[in-house]
């Protein structure tokens, strides 16, 4: 054990509440982000890389910088190891293109899901194959997220989707997302109005690009509310902006909105609200690729090519989200192939590599 302070967390119980309220069963008080953060600390080198990396991004967003932004990784963060050495290679190609990308990694450690059924990320279970366990699962996701950072020298991308969560990483990360089933949650636009950080707000599973802008106006916005048992204000975040991730309609079925006239109505939508930083990410897959991970290349095309045709669409588009781990595809928790999604369905590092210097090529 590097520090004594770790050794607390396997064994440690916090008091409980006296009685149990409505169908609840307390299992067990979380322990403070503080503590954690105390017992996992970020080396003060990291601490500075990370700093640079900030003022990096936000270069991009306030329209400073030509470079271009690659939100790159598995769909969930599942192993410590894979996600390690996942972001080794993902550091490799950053060597490569440092002049025209800033590629930030993405390590999901919570997920979404659609009927709450399935993995819910190494939040929940640091063993997919084992039972819930909520305090291992914060410290898996510390000690994943700071030995990524230390290895590759990336700051990550996560999906804030426990807004009081985010504490417990809020000095690794240097950009999260909003999700689809999220982002018209009142408490999330809140927090992210006090965030340092990038907070990329997708649109809804609907596709309705008034929820994503109202959501981005709330987060620029200051607020006054609960956060984590204190009275907060905020204040507001000029780097909240629109993530496009495809809709679904009411059959089920994928309405991509990455093709050039939905980004021009993104560019008209931003233009008539007078939003600070009007700009966009494109998410390649999910609703975009119908959830067919191969077809990311082909469609990271198209945007760069739409890119090319109007310079409103070079300024609005500046980056691209895209789902990619070691192997191809996904697979069912059991299968234990290294590397291989347990989620969406990704694209495998080989693909991955050709794309991302493709991307810095035509750019
Ligand atoms: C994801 O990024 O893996 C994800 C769950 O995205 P969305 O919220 O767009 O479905
Ligand atoms: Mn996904």
């Amino acid at each position: 054990m590097d520090n004594p302070r770790q050794a607390d967390y396997t064994q440690i119980t916090f008091p409980l509440k006296e009685e149990a309220a409505m169908n609840f069963q307390f299992i067990r008080r979380m322990p403070d982000a503080a503590d954690i953060v105390a017992a996992w600390p970020l080396p003060p080198e990291i601490a500075q890389l990370k700093q640079v990396r900030d003022r990096e991004i936000n270069d991009i967003i306030a329209g400073r910088s030509d470079r271009f932004l690659l939100i790159v990784g598995p769909c969930s963060a599942d192993n410590e190891d894979a996600i390690c050495d996942y972001v080794s290679r993902l550091r490799a190609v950053q060597d490569e293109t440092a002049d025209r990308l800033v590629i930030v990694p993405r390590i999901y450690t919570n997920k979404p899901r659609t009927t709450g059924e399935g993995y819910k990320g190494i939040l929940h279970q640091p063993d997919p194959e084992k039972a819930p366990d909520m305090v291992a699962g914060i410290v898996a996701l510390r000690r994943m997220h700071l030995r990524a950072l230390a290895e590759s020298g990336l700051p990550a991308a996560d999906e804030m989707l426990y807004p009081e969560n985010h504490t417990y990483l809020e000095d690794m990360l240097c950009y999260v997302a909003v999700g689809a089933r999220s982002v018209e949650n009142q408490q999330h636009r809140l927090t992210a109005s006090g965030l340092d950080i990038p907070v990329g707000m997708k649109n809804p599973t609907s596709g309705d690009l008034s929820v994503m802008l109202n959501s981005i106006q709330a987060a620029q916005g200051s607020h006054t509310f609960i956060y984590q048992g204190y009275e907060v204000r905020t204040a507001g975040n000029p780097t909240a902006h629109a993530v496009l991730r495809g809709a679904v309609d009411r059959y089920g079925v994928s309405i991509p909105n990455y093709h050039y006239e939905d980004l021009l109505r993104l560019s008209d939508l931003y233009r008539s609200r007078g939003l600070e930083n009007p700009m966009a990410v494109v998410d390649v897959n999910h609703a975009n690729s119908d959830k067919d991970p191969q077809q990311q290349p082909r469609i990271a095309m198209e945007i760069l090519h739409s890119r090319r045709l109007s310079t409103d669409l070079k300024t609005l588009v500046r980056g691209l989200m895209i789902e990619s781990y070691i192997e191809d595809g996904r697979q069912a928790v059991g299968s234990h192939v290294y590397g291989k999604s347990l989620t969406d369905a990704c694209l495998g590092w080989e693909s991955t590599r050709r794309l991302i210097l493709e991307i810095a090529d035509r750019i």
